[in-house]
């Protein structure tokens, strides 16, 4: 399985990754989340990237397909991957279609995850995430919380709200998904890799990719 999960802040491109990656074995690539370790560890990739992020902008172009450079020519991606969060810029996608191109990896699919905006805005005020950058795992204060004491069930870390997820933050990320992510539903249609998936309950939108795969 190699493919790229399309969606807006919220669609639920995170909950679907994890679930596929622990169904089948491949890899998820998270630009969000590799990016939100960096932050956390202080290392150079993480200080130019924070202040983007804290304002819901995106990180330059440059930095992001450098990550993905070197993520994609790992051995362990051979077998499989998901992309979730990269790209959301035009020029990402044809950066990447250039690396896939070298690598001379075919993608299977472009899955656009589809949910209505008051979901997602629920969604996103609700969502918490574990603060250990290896685990990253995601809840939701209603549907799936945390253990007692906002632990993490998988690893035990504490269970935060991040960041970028004040209310200001969040309109900010909507609107640049709008703007700059929202092109590449076209972009990927044209080249018939685009499939819709409504993405209400997760399980119904796990089988729905698994049935798509077969
Ligand atoms: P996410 O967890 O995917 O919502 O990403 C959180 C934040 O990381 C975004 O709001 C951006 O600031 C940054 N980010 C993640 N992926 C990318 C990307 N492909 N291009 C630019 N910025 C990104």
């Amino acid at each position: 399985m190699k493919i790229i999960l399309l969606g807006s802040p919220g669609a639920g491109k995170g909950t679907i990754a994890k679930m596929l990656t622990q169904d089948n074995g491949v890899v998820q690539i998270s630009t969000g989340d590799i990016l939100r370790t960096a932050v956390k560890e202080g290392t150079k990739l993480g200080q130019k990237a924070k202040k983007y992020m804290e304002e819901g902008a995106l990180v330059p172009d440059t930095l992001i397909i450098e990550i993905i450079e070197k993520r994609l020519g790992q051995p362990d991606c051979r077998k499989g991957f998901i992309l979730d969060g990269f790209p959301r810029t035009i020029n990402q996608a044809i950066e990447l279609g250039k690396m896939l191109g070298k690598l001379n990896i075919n993608l299977d699919y472009v899955i656009n995850l589809e949910a209505p905006l008051a979901i997602i805005m629920d969604r996103l005020t609700t969502r918490r995430t574990c603060s250990n950058p290896t685990c990253q795992e995601i809840y939701n204060m209603r549907n799936n919380p945390p253990a007692a004491g906002e632990q993490c069930k998988k690893c035990g870390h504490k269970v935060v709200q991040r960041a970028d997820e004040t209310e200001e933050a969040i309109a900010e990320r909507i609107k640049v998904y709008n703007e700059k992510t929202a092109p590449l539903i076209d972009f990927y249609e044209e080249k018939k890799l685009l499939r819709n998936v409504e993405s209400l309950y997760a399980d119904e939108t796990f089988a729905a990719i698994k049935a798509l795969s077969v």
